[in-house]
């Protein structure tokens, strides 16, 4: 049986139409819709019940009063109807975060994507004929341009990229690709998975650490569709080591009359060793070495949004945009906008690092980062008592499975709070408002402006505060 003041504070939960009558209410509704609003004050009112149920002494019910169901109600409905996918402030140091989302876009990439956004386009549609056009002519003149390459097409992803021409060219028939060469990206890529997917035959050749053109040589016989080479992007076999160049591999495949794919990774347009990183092989070097089909990534050190480009000579491209496939893996006309925009900036080499916000990421020297993060360190230090903030040299990683002997000089702040531990801060950083991920060492919450762009430190600084004071 339930107490006699039990069923007194059940009683006093406000009808839902008094509810819906309060000004605030009505508020809420004129910002959310009706239908919202009804459905958070069932919940909240089956929220109070079941914590009146739940109390043991009377002193411990819930405040039972309008105001604070009232104050309940708009928590609920904010929870409700926060969005899933937001903005994160990336303190990570990690330039091409895969999990936050890769390349962040340059400004020209994003008005260019709400133009297009907002009304119809000449997606595919000739202005000059009046009739169907083909998706794949907006971009194909400037990579074409920006590579040296005959043709190109943009897909999905570069896992789409490798994925069609594979099967375009070679289905049923056998790939011949170095040990050495099959990688595995971020778990779901992996080479031989790839190529019975395409529903080619692979046929591995060589050792782990070494592979001759002889090796490859010996591998074809008359069902050979193919020579593939790989970029081991996300990882390097050094020591007693042997690969082939694609110039030597091009020769081979004119040889037996074999197309060369070469699954280039990240794909880079600009020279990397200007800002002293590792060689990271360029596009227009795998075109100009002969290599027939070459597929890389819009969103890793091109800086441009998640895309596969494909390019190389027109009789490979004519089959691989016609296989049915294409269709499935093709690219919406958003991340068209987004990528001529950002491929236009690579037009003009001076500017591009600046442009680029990826490149811009990488390329900023430390003694910049050093001077950012002594500001950032001085205004934590004013965020008040018990959070203290200390410069220290470290270092960036590039990401994205991309340049891994790569360590980019940087100053790093390091936060301490007395009231949470760096795990408790950290914590409370990536749930706050905005989120704020960051790394953690020596009990320590580590920040690296390599990847925060200035715009963003206040909030940073703010996120900072709120965390600290929040704790216990
Ligand atoms: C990253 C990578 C891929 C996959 O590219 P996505 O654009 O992430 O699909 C394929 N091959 C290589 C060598 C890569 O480095």
């Amino acid at each position: 049986m339930v107490v006699s003041w039990k069923n007194d504070a059940l009683r006093r939960i406000p009808a839902i139409e008094q509810v819906l009558a309060a000004p605030k209410v009505q508020d809420l509704i004129a910002r959310f819709g009706r239908s919202q609003v009804l459905e958070a004050a069932r919940a909240t009112a089956a929220a109070v019940r079941q914590a009146i149920l739940a109390a043991t002494t009377e002193e411990s019910l819930p405040p039972l009063d309008m105001a604070a169901f009232v104050a309940r109600l708009e928590h609920q409905i904010e929870t409700q109807t926060k969005p899933s996918l937001i903005p994160v402030i990336n303190a990570t140091g990690v330039v091409l975060h895969t999990n936050l989302g890769r390349a962040p876009l340059a400004a020209e990439a994003c008005a260019k994507v709400m133009e297009v956004a907002r009304g119809y386009s000449n997606l595919e549609y000739s202005l000059i004929s009046g009739e169907r056009g083909s998706r794949h002519s907006h971009l194909e003149k400037l990579l074409c341009q920006l590579t040296g390459a005959e043709a190109a097409a943009v897909v999905n992803n570069n896992a789409a990229a490798v994925l069609l021409s594979l099967a375009a060219l070679a289905a049923k028939r056998e790939v011949v690709v170095a040990r050495g060469q099959l990688v595995e990206i971020g778990g779901s890529f992996r080479i031989p998975e790839v190529m019975e997917a395409s529903g080619c035959q692979l046929k591995e050749v060589g050792t782990t650490n070494k592979v001759y053109l002889r090796d490859y040589e010996a591998a074809i016989n008359e069902n050979t569709a193919l020579l593939l080479k790989v970029h081991t992007s996300n990882y390097r076999i050094c020591g007693f080591t042997q690969t082939v160049a694609a110039t030597e591999l091009v020769a081979l495949g004119q040889k037996y009359n074999l197309p060369v794919l070469e699954d280039l990774g990240s794909g880079v347009l600009v020279d990397l060793s200007t800002i002293g990183v590792e060689k990271e092989p360029p596009v227009p070097e795998s075109i100009a070495a002969g290599v027939d089909i070459v597929t890389f990534s819009g969103d890793k050190l091109l800086g441009g949004p998640q895309a596969g480009i494909i390019v190389g000579k027109k009789k490979y491209l004519d089959l691989i945009k016609r296989h049915p496939l294409a269709r499935a893996v093709r690219v919406g006309k958003l991340t068209l906008a987004a990528l001529e925009a950002t491929l236009q900036l690579y037009l003009d080499p001076d500017r591009v690092w600046e442009r680029v916000p990826t490149l811009r990421a990488l390329r900023q020297d430390d003694e910049m980062i050093k001077m950012r993060a002594q500001r950032l360190a001085a205004a934590i230090a004013d965020c008040g008592d018990g959070i203290t903030a200390v410069v220290c040299p470290g270092t960036s990683e590039v990401g994205g499975g991309s340049l891994p002997l790569t360590a980019l000089p940087t100053f790093l702040v390091a936060v301490t709070s007395d009231r949470l531990s760096a795990q408790e801060l950290a914590t409370r950083l990536r749930q706050g408002q905005p989120p704020v991920v960051a790394r953690i060492a020596d009990d320590r919450v580590l920040l690296d402006l390599r990847t925060v762009v200035p715009a963003e430190e206040k909030d940073l600084v703010a996120a900072l505060a709120a965390a600290h004071l929040k704790g216990r």
